[in-house]
């Protein structure tokens, strides 16, 4: 006797405003076509008020999950059953998954970035010194992961004073790190005894490919490690400025990449294609797939 047909699927997707610029489709799509898998992933605009009203239709359409961006990483909080304590400690949720028919908060944006800082460029960031660009809801995540991940000491460098002092404030208090901010009125020279250099700020996003952060490239070393969470287009002036002073760089797709094959384990419960991904989005971005 055949099998009857199935010509259901279970769903995903990703909410915010404006959202159709948003490139994850892609890449999870990609990692459901490469394990056969009957799953789709939906990129849904809210209008501004109507986030509850879509936790509600998630819940009715008996949604596997979903992620949340701008501008509703925060709001979200409110309205689900459970949020786990790093995105507690982060304050923004950027995936939701489904566990005995309840919906849990999440945050994978950090652990994104903390998984291709291990696999992509092969560094643990125990003990380690860290320089963070920024203090906005990216250089959040990463700082509250890594701290928790064992870096001993993190500066925070931003533009707006009030902002990069409550970071670090944070950090000082709710985590194991010790956390510094440092002002960012004048050219931020890199203090010595840095392991790595993350630009979480959000210079050079499209269109202004070209712009960099006003730091002084001769503190960049060859032993140190820069980063940069910008993933379209990865290679950023930023990081080629690093490169051509001999450091290693790491780039923002991978953290991109991470981030979602981390929401993809916590859907399916199997291991995220990676490769499959990478490739989807690297061929959507016209970029290369490596770091
Ligand atoms: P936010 O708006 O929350 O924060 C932006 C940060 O950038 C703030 O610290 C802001 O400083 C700083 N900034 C912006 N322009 C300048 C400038 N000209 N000079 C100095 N500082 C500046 O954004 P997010 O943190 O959500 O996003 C930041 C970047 O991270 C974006 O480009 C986003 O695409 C990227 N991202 C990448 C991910 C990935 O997976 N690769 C995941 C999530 C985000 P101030 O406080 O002074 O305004």
């Amino acid at each position: 006797m055949s099998d009857a047909p199935n010509y259901q699927y279970e769903l995903v997707g990703v909410f915010g405003h404006p959202v159709a610029e948003n490139p994850t489709c892609v890449m999870q799509e990609a990692g459901f076509d490469a394990l056969g898998l009957r799953w789709r992933y939906l990129t849904i605009d809210i209008a501004p008020g109507k986030l509850a009203d879509a936790i509600q239709a998630m819940r009715v359409f008996n949604m596997q999950g979903a992620n949340l961006t701008i501008p509703y990483k925060v709001e979200v909080l409110r309205y689900l059953d459970e949020i786990a304590p790093d995105a507690r400690l982060i304050g923004a949720v950027n995936t939701v998954w489904r566990q005995d028919g309840r919906y849990i908060g999440a945050n994978t944006d950090g652990k994104g970035f903390l998984r291709s800082l291990r696999e992509d460029a092969n560094m643990n960031p125990a003990g380690r010194r860290a320089v963070i660009l920024g203090a906005g809801g990216a250089a959040r995540a990463i700082a509250v992961e890594l701290a928790l991940a064992g870096v001993s000491y993190i500066v925070i460098v931003n533009r707006t004073r009030e902002r990069g002092e409550e970071l670090a404030r944070h950090l000082n208090a709710q985590t194991p790190v010790t956390a510094e901010y440092a002002s960012w009125d004048e050219t931020y020279a890199i203090p010595d005894r840095t392991d790595f250099v993350i630009n979480a700020t959000s210079i050079a996003l499209y269109p202004n490919v070209d712009d960099i952060p006003d730091i002084d490239y001769d503190t960049i070393h060859a032993q140190h490690l820069v980063c940069d969470v910008i993933p379209n287009p990865p290679r950023t002036p930023f990081l080629h400025r690093a490169a051509a002073r001999g450091a290693r760089t790491l780039d923002g797709l991978g953290m991109l990449v991470y981030q979602g094959a981390i929401a993809f384990e916590m859907w399916t419960g199997q291991p995220a294609p990676v490769e499959a991904m990478k490739a989807a989005l690297a061929r959507e971005f016209g970029v290369e797939s490596n770091n």
